[in-house]
């Protein structure tokens, strides 16, 4: 009868045991939380990115489609040409549906995330822009901060101030995590400017130094 229970426990060693953490790692493999450490960090396009916003967590897959109910953000980047035809009058709704559901993970944290200023029509933006160079004192340092009309991406619907200028700390948790979602920091002189400039679950490009390296031309 030893033997036999010793059979059965190497039965369940080599046979259960890895059935069971198969199983546990398989479900980590395709789900994770934008709240917990990063246990299967997809860093690759080829990986699509697909969202439970009832359940709250992110399944990856190779597949070209989502799981009916699943939410998908895209797998690109918003750049001007999604907005190069056509008049804008709102942010791009891809940009405010990638915010809305970062929103929804930050909210299990505790953090409150809040668009403080997104599309602006020209006229603003040209009025916000005067302003910072009657502020700066010159073109070139408003730039740093304030685009003029043509170049910054508030009128294009492109981009999105969060929790300015009151909430840094939940800026913040929107920089660390916003990847998930296809959401990025992009200036190191504005903490509370981000744009859709990567695919989801595509780790952001590193921060420009200011706004001006938007302008056409123009490198800071
Ligand atoms: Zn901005």
């Amino acid at each position: 009868m030893r033997w036999a229970r010793r059979d059965n426990s190497l039965f369940i060693l080599a046979v259960l045991l890895p059935l069971i953490a198969g199983s546990i790692f398989g479900v980590i493999e395709q789900r994770s939380s934008a709240s917990a450490p990063a246990v299967n960090v997809v860093n690759s396009a080829k990986f699509r990115q697909c969202f439970d916003v009832t359940n709250l967590f992110i399944y990856s897959t190779k597949n070209s489609n989502c799981p009916q109910g699943y939410l998908f953000l895209g797998d690109g980047a918003l750049s001007e040409s999604a907005t190069a035809t056509g008049v804008v009058e709102e942010i791009h709704p891809q940009l405010e549906e990638r915010f809305n559901t970062a929103r929804l993970f930050a909210a299990v944290d505790g953090i409150s995330l809040v668009i403080t200023s997104g599309f602006r029509t020209l006229q603003r933006q040209e009025f916000l822009y005067q302003r910072e160079v009657q502020i700066r004192g010159s073109e070139s340092e408003a730039a740093k901060w304030v685009l003029p009309p043509q170049s910054s991406h508030h009128p294009m619907g492109l981009a999105i101030d969060v929790n300015y200028p009151m909430d840094r700390p939940g800026a913040l948790w929107l920089e660390r995590n916003g990847w998930r979602f296809g959401l990025c920091r992009v200036y190191a002189n504005e903490w509370w400017h981000f744009e859709a400039v990567s695919a989801p679950g595509v780790k952001c490009p590193p921060l420009a130094p200011d706004a001006r390296v938007d302008l056409a031309g123009s490198q800071p």
